[in-house]
């Protein structure tokens, strides 16, 4: 019997021209990166931003209701680099595209705080990718203070081409893992209440209310967030250093 002859091996112009991207474009990818507050998602931001950048490519990064005033992604570790503040009805292929029109590269985009972007701004980060093969990194809280998905975190997990839960431990008070991010107004665990309430934990304060208890007492509520554990989180225990001033002690 004759074995079968061997393929034929591809043409010499098989391999794409570097830059020749166009015509062979390479695969780009939407990896996406979650964890409970706290866990380093910043850090890993601009981490990723730095090692992407040294290799000579051109970012754009993207952030909204990031805890500095100005455009920034900022970690609690002291980085921070200049961010493009987006919101909600932000379409995110202009941003793109309107910086190429301007002859600026972009080959990949952080988007930092992820959770607060819309389903259909996930869509057109996928888009980004297929269509225009940039490489999409998005880094977000995995859940709100009810313990569910964000919306955006949600459509991400549905999207991307790689999930990553980040690694960086985070601890409840216990010492177990920390999972959920708890919404501590007043001193007490609440479980409802508007999704997007800004508070920064290292300030550990943000005044984000008034009192609308019908009294017309009006005091402001103090309103912060702490990683707990799923089981003191469906207990509502903050623990022992969970009060502060004007707070009254849980025992
Ligand atoms: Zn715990």
């Amino acid at each position: 019997m004759t074995p079968p002859p061997p393929p034929d091996p591809p043409p010499a112009t098989w391999v794409p021209a570097s830059g020749d991207r166009r015509r062979h474009p390479a695969p780009a990818h939407l990896v996406f990166f979650h964890g409970p507050m706290d866990c380093g998602k910043s850090t890993l931001a601009l981490q990723v931003d730095h090692n992407q950048s040294r290799q000579g490519r051109s970012g754009l990064l993207l952030t909204q209701g990031d805890r500095s005033a100005a455009p920034m992604i900022t970690s609690r570790i002291g980085m921070q680099r200049p961010a493009h503040e987006i919101d909600a009805g932000t379409d995110l292929r202009l941003v793109v595209r309107e910086r190429w029109a301007r002859g600026i590269r972009v080959d990949y985009l952080i988007a930092d705080e992820a959770q607060f972007l819309t389903a259909g701004q996930v869509d057109q980060l996928a888009e980004l990718v297929d269509e225009s093969h940039v490489d999409v990194y998005a880094f977000g809280l995995t859940t709100d203070f009810r313990a569910r998905l964000f919306p955006g975190t949600q459509r991400l997990l549905e999207l991307a081409d790689d999930v990553q839960r980040i690694q960086v431990e985070v601890l409840c008070w216990c010492g177990l893992p920390g999972l959920l991010n708890a919404r501590v107004v007043d001193g007490a665990i609440v479980r409802e209440g508007r999704t997007v309430l800004v508070a920064d934990t290292a300030a550990d304060t943000a005044v984000a209310g008034r009192k609308d208890d019908g009294s017309g007492a009006g005091g402001a509520l103090t309103v912060r967030y702490q990683v707990l554990c799923r089981g003191h989180y469906v207990r509502g225990q903050l623990g022992p250093t969970a009060t502060g001033p004007g707070q009254l002690a849980l025992s």
